[in-house]
C-alpha cells in the first residue's frame, strides 16, 4: 500500500455525504467521548458539567473550564480557560457560557482539574475512504491542528482492517515520537486501546489532541474527539441518548414532527419539495451569491396543516428572506400556497418571500399567494436572484418576485 499521500484529514472526510454539511465537525461532546475513553481504559482527567455560573463548584486547586460544543478549535476561540480560584472559575465560566464558537452556542462547560503538561502529542485513527481502511495518524507536535504539521513529522500508516494494529505499527509510532521508554510504554498501551475503541464503537474518527505527557511522567488523553458512523447505529442503541446533541432546538422540534429541516450557516431560508429540489435550490442560491440558512424539504404531502407546521418552523429560524421552490405533483401547489398564506396572514409576516411555484394546481396556488400579498416567479434562477437582491436590500418587508 502506498502511504505517500496527503493525510486523510477530517475536513476531507466530512465533505462527503448526501446532505448539506452542518458546520459541525464533531458528533459527540468531549465529556461523553472522555467517558467512553475511560470505559476503554484510556486515562483522562475527570471533571463535571456546569450549565450556569451557579453550578461552578468551589475551586481548591486550579481547574480548566472547557466549552462543550460540537466543533474543534475551542482553545483558539477562547473556549478553554484556566482558573486558579473560585472567583476566576465563575468569571471564565460566565465568559464561556453563551459564547458562539464557529456558529455553536455554548450551553455547557466541562470543568476539569488542571494538569502540568510536559509535552503534547497528537494521536488519532481515521477512516480513509479512498483506501477503505483505518489510518493511524500521529505527530510529536500535539496541541496544534494536524493539517498544520509537516508530513515528515507525521506517522501516517494504514491499518489492515482484518489484522488491526500490530507491533510494527507501534514501533514505527514510538520511533517518530522519540519519547522516554516509560512514556512510550503508556502511549503504546493507549494506542492499542484507542484502536479497540475505534473499532468497537464504529468510529470514523477518534482523536486525542493533545495526548498529554505530564510533568510526573503519566500519559493522559487531554481532549477526546469522536465521530461515529451513523450507518452503525443499529448496533448502538446507546447513541440515541446522544442524538439530541447534534440538533439545534428547532431541528429537534422538526424531528418530533417528522419534518426534514436543517439549519445552515447562511441567512436565506429555502423551502422546496423533495430533497433533490431543495438541494438544487440551495445550489441556485449559491450560484447567485446567496447562502442558505435553512434547508426545509416539504416532501410529498397533501395536507395544508403539515405545510403550515413546516412553515412556522421556518419562520422561527428567522431567515432574512424565504425562497420557496415548489414543483406540484404529489404535493399540489395550492396545498403549499394555502399552508404558507395561513402563516403569513396569521402572523402578519414581515419576512420577504420569493416563491417559484410550478405544476399541479399552479394557477390556484398563484391566486392564493397573490391574495396573501405575494406573487410567484416562474424560474428557479430568477427566484434565487431575487432572494439574494432582497437580502442585500435588507429584507424586512413583504416581498414579491
Ligand atoms: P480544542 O482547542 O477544542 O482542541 O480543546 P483542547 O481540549 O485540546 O484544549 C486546548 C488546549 O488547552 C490544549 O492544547 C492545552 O494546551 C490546553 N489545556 C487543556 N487542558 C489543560 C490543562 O489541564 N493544563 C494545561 N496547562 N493546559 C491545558
Ligand atoms: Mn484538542
Amino acid at each position: 500500500m502506498n502511504d505517500r499521500r496527503p493525510p486523510a484529514t477530517h475536513a476531507a472526510l466530512n465533505s462527503a455525504g448526501p446532505m448539506p454539511a452542518r458546520a459541525s465537525d464533531v458528533k459527540v461532546y468531549e465529556y461523553r467521548a472522555a467517558e467512553l475513553f475511560r470505559k476503554h481504559g484510556i486515562p483522562t482527567v475527570e471533571g463535571y458539567l456546569a450549565q450556569s455560573v451557579a453550578e461552578i463548584r468551589p475551586v481548591t486547586a486550579p481547574v480548566v473550564v472547557k466549552a462543550q460544543v460540537l466543533t474543534g478549535g475551542r482553545g483558539k476561540a477562547g473556549g478553554v480557560k484556566i482558573a486558579a480560584t473560585t472567583e476566576e472559575a465563575r468569571e471564565v465560566a460566565g465568559q464561556i457560557l453563551g459564547m458562539d464558537i464557529k456558529g455553536f452556542k455554548v450551553h455547557k462547560v466541562y470543568v476539569v482539574p488542571k494538569v502540568q503538561i510536559a509535552h503534547e502529542i497528537y494521536l488519532s485513527f481515521i477512516i480513509d475512504r479512498a483506501a477503505r481502511c483505518p489510518v493511524l495518524l500521529a505527530s510529536a507536535a500535539g496541541g496544534v491542528e494536524i493539517e498544520a504539521v509537516p508530513e515528515d513529522q507525521l506517522v501516517q500508516r494504514r491499518i489492515h482492517p482484518s489484522t488491526g494494529i500490530q507491533e510494527f505499527h507501534i514501533r514505527e509510532l514510538l520511533g517518530t515520537l522519540k519519547v522516554a521508554p516509560e512514556v512510550g510504554r503508556q502511549i503504546a498501551d493507549m494506542t492499542r486501546r484507542l484502536y479497540r475503541l475505534f473499532v468497537t464503537e464504529d468510529a470514523e474518527l477518534v482523536e486525542i489532541n493533545p495526548l498529554m505527557v505530564l510533568a510526573d511522567g503519566k500519559v493522559i488523553a487531554g481532549d477526546a474527539k469522536l465521530v461515529t458512523d451513523s450507518d452503525a447505529s443499529f448496533r448502538h442503541p446507546e447513541w440515541e441518548a446522544w442524538e439530541d446533541d447534534e440538533y439545534t432546538e428547532l431541528e429537534q422540534e422538526a424531528r418530533a414532527k417528522s419534518i426534514s429541516f436543517i439549519q445552515l450557516d447562511g441567512s436565506i431560508g429555502v423551502i422546496a419539495n423533495g430533497a433533490g429540489l431543495t438541494m438544487a435550490t440551495l445550489d441556485a442560491l449559491m450560484a447567485c451569491g446567496g447562502k442558505g440558512g435553512v434547508f426545509l424539504d416539504l416532501g410529498g404531502t397533501d395536507d395544508p396543516e403539515k405545510v403550515t407546521q413546516a412553515f412556522e418552523l421556518m419562520v422561527k429560524a428567522k431567515p432574512s428572506v424565504i425562497l420557496m421552490n415548489i414543483f406540484g405533483g404529489i404535493t399540489k401547489c395550492d396545498t403549499v400556497a394555502l399552508g404558507v398564506s395561513r402563516v403569513v396572514k396569521e402572523q402578519g409576516l414581515k419576512i420577504p418571500i420569493v416563491a417559484r411555484i410550478k405544476g399541479l394546481h399552479e394557477v390556484e396556488a398563484k391566486k392564493i399567494l397573490h391574495d396573501a400579498g405575494l406573487t410567484a416567479a416562474d424560474h428557479m434562477e430568477e427566484a434565487a436572484q431575487k432572494a439574494v437582491e432582497m437580502e442585500r436590500h435588507g429584507g424586512g418587508r413583504k416581498g414579491v418576485a
